[in-house]
């Protein structure tokens, strides 16, 4: 069973006084009721904050809290002072990222008080994981308080394996880019070995925001910052399906329903539950209401709106003012058109407990849910599943997380009065066959994909990610491989070298012509050439005239255009084979069209390939044209028996049966060597590597997956390598 350590910023268990006393019981709602049953079936502890302020507490109580803790719900507390539940929690917590994350930037504070409160907070996390964590525990870090503890962790134990969900919503770049301290969040992340998010698009604007904020490759998920790779994903939480299912049977449960019913009697019920939140649109629900009751006014005595309205955060004015506006619209409507007999809003401000909660459901036949953002939003889910004979209708905001799962709800824009009025009138008159259809499909769902599925997916892709970036750091070139691969050249007496240039033996450029190589490389490589028992072939993507104008003077053997063109040590530039080039007359109008659209992007063209480069290229729009190119030469790649590869930066076209392999091969067959070093760093360096004998020592540079033996993170590393090898003894 593996060792887990779950960090949030709430325990599973709540401390409050009472009469003077500590109490402790077991949280309501939230992440760590879900994920109680998940949690037991580990062996795992969890570190939370204690939510009772340090300065209310005695030396004595507090070493009694963390002994319960420990003893009774295997937790470990964090204890914050008075100042820093005011700076970190409402501060830099519910007033500047939460909204933030939620696209609500007008009621973002910018506060360098509250951040700093926020990373001090984020520190006292990191210490009591690194004093309570064992090394091989696997460590899940949960929501937007705790945004940097990954990469504190990381800094402290870089061999941690470290997993962040974050449960709200991430932003468009547009909407994150405003925030002063972006790139210090984004890289608190990057500390993570897997990054969670609920749906697809926030990791879209996740990843956009990385790529923006601190240049790395994302691509398919993956984000290589240099080095580490590390994989982002979608995991859609679920619940505790069975819990809700099945209490609708519980004793307790019936017995509340049947003080509703009988409350209620003949009415239908419209329910809605939500902290008292601005994310969650009450106000707009109930404009929507009492619209509806104008509309339509043959529902009225026959509805009743159960608001469940949850308290929440209650000493933030952005709070107090919205509970204010909900007690006067809710007024409004029961004035207006409530009677004695009638009182169309049923207002409930508090927290109900669970089987009360899951009555509500089970009666309720209509739920809406129209908040304006939610990173998922449970009470969707949770109505579903508290529906067993299938009937009842959800009501789901487009804007929620939850609607990419629930599809089958009655969707709506939470913007559009008019849209929610008719969602109710849709709602309230829908058959029961068609509930039944709509609801059965989402529960079959629901009840695959619980709570425990989805925490059990998380950890099973965090080894995955683990265990990706291991191999690919299986393959690092250690000092000692490279010790021998220098004492193996010693005794060798016929050695081979295959260089690749740009990327491996220079870094990439602006402009490709900007990478001429400098006089301190190309006496090395004349050191290289120049031992008789060494045969030196560079063998680049370049053009041979470019080439031979570098290296011409060096007498050592080419290859051009990845092979299109070969040249011994003294001979003269042959082609491999016949090629045709007429494709080009036609590929090249795209390109150019290509080039002309996207600012910064360059045409190259070769004897017998076209590359477009877009290294100085936006990044995003880089790759947004790159998805159009290549589907745009698809048809020619077809026609003409081209390959099309998308390789560092680049697009290049070339005649299919030309690589660097195969020209690899003319040198590879001409002797027994005993010794042949091949390095390259990119897909086109791969061909080259496929040829190799067995024993060859193949390395690639950089840390992308490939074929070669080792890897060396850079030129640089590659430099150094070759200068170890032609040192004097
Ligand atoms: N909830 C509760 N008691 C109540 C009302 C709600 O425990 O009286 C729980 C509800 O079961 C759900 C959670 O509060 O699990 C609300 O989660 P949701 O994702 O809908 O919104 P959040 O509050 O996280 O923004």
């Amino acid at each position: 069973m593996d060792n887990l350590m779950l960090v949030s910023n709430r325990l599973p268990v709540s401390i409050e006084r009472r009469k003077g006393e500590l109490q402790f019981r077991p949280s309501v709602g939230g992440l760590a009721t879900g994920l109680a049953s998940f949690y037991k079936s580990y062996e795992s502890r969890w570190i939370g904050w204690s939510g009772i302020p340090l300065d209310s507490i005695t030396e004595a109580e507090r070493e009694h809290i963390a002994k319960v803790l420990k003893r009774d719900y295997n937790s470990h507390p964090i204890f914050f002072t008075q100042k820093e539940v005011k700076n970190f929690y409402n501060g830099f917590c519910n007033k500047t990222i939460w909204p933030m994350l939620l696209y609500f930037t007008e009621h973002v504070v910018y506060d360098k008080i509250f951040w700093e409160s926020y990373k001090h907070v984020n520190r006292l996390f990191c210490n009591a994981v690194i004093k309570n964590a064992r090394e091989d525990e696997v460590i899940w870090i949960h929501d937007y308080h705790l945004m940097l503890l990954p990469g504190m962790i990381r800094e402290k134990r870089p061999d941690s394996r470290i997993g962040f969900f974050l449960h709200t919503s991430f932003p468009s770049f547009e909407i994150f880019r405003l925030l002063p301290w972006r790139s210090e969040i984004l890289k608190g992340v990057l500390g993570a070995d897997l990054i969670g998010f609920h749906t697809y698009d926030y990791v879209r604007h996740f990843l956009s925001s990385v790529q923006r904020l601190l240049g790395h490759d994302c691509t398919l998920g993956k984000i290589n910052t240099g080095e580490r790779i590390i994989k982002v994903d979608t995991f859609p939480i679920g619940i505790d399906y069975k819990r809700f299912s099945q209490s609708t049977w519980d004793v307790n449960v019936q017995k509340e329903k049947n003080k509703w019913k009988k409350k209620l009697f003949g009415k239908k019920i419209i329910l809605s539950v939500d902290r008292v939140d601005y994310t969650k649109g009450i106000p707009r629900r109930l404009e929507a209401i009492s619209m509806f009751l104008e509309k339509y006014p043959e529902y009225r005595k026959k509805i009743i709106y159960i608001l469940l309205a949850v308290p929440s955060r209650e000493q933030l004015g952005q709070y107090k003012l919205l509970k204010k506006q909900i007690d006067e619209l809710v007024g409004n409507i029961n004035g207006k058109y409530g009677s004695i007999e009638w009182t169309p809003v049923l207002y409930l401000h508090r927290s109900l407990p669970f089987h009360q909660l899951v009555a509500l459901y089970n009666t309720a036949h209509v739920a809406m849910v129209t908040s304006f953002r939610d990173g998922m939003n449970l009470v969707a889910k949770e109505y579903l599943a508290s529906k067993p004979d299938g009937r009842g209708v959800l009501i789901l905001s487009e804007t929620v997380g939850a609607a990419k799962e629930l599809g089958e709800a009655v969707i709506v824009n939470p913007n559009n009065i008019e849209e929610m009025v008719e969602a109710l009138k849709t709602a309230l008159t829908m058959p029961e066959k068609e509930q039944v259809k709509r609801n059965r499909v989402m529960q079959r769902r629901l009840e695959h994909y619980n709570i425990v599925r989805w925490a059990e997916e998380f950890i099973k892709r965090l080894h995955a990610s683990k265990e990706y970036q291991r191999r690919m750091q299986a393959k690092v070139m250690t000092r000692e491989i490279r010790k021998e691969l220098v004492g193996k050249y010693r005794k060798s007496t016929r050695r081979l070298f295959l260089l690749d240039y740009d990327g491996t033996l220079v870094p990439f450029f602006g402009k490709p012509e900007e990478a001429v190589p400098s006089r301190d490389l190309l006496k090395m490589l004349a050191r290289l050439a120049g031992d008789p028992q060494n045969e030196l072939v560079l063998i680049s993507g370049r053009d041979k005239d470019t080439m031979q104008k570098w290296f011409g003077e060096l007498n050592i053997a080419m290859s051009a255009e990845h092979g299109a063109w070969i040249k011994n040590s003294s001979g003269e530039w042959e082609i491999i084979s016949t090629l045709d080039t007429h494709w080009k007359n036609e590929v090249r109008p795209v390109l150019e069209l290509f080039e002309d659209r996207t600012p910064g992007s360059q045409l190259e063209e070769k004897q017998f390939s076209l590359a477009w480069h877009y290294r100085r290229v936006d990044s995003e729009l880089g790759l947004q044209r790159v998805i159009e190119l290549v589907d745009d030469l698809s048809d020619f790649s077809e026609a003409y028996n081209l390959q099309v590869k998308h390789g560092d930066k680049t697009v290049e076209l070339k005649n299919g049966d030309i690589n660097k392999g195969r020209a690899a091969m003319h040198w590879v067959a001409r002797n027994r060597w005993d010794l042949i070093v091949a390095i390259g760093d990119q897909w086109t360096d791969e061909d080259l590597f496929d040829v190799l004998p067995e024993e060859a020592c193949s390395i690639k540079v950089g840390l992308s997956p490939s074929q070669a033996k080792y890897s060396l993170e850079s030129p640089k590393e590659v430099r150094q390598l070759l200068k170890e090898l032609v040192a004097e003894q």
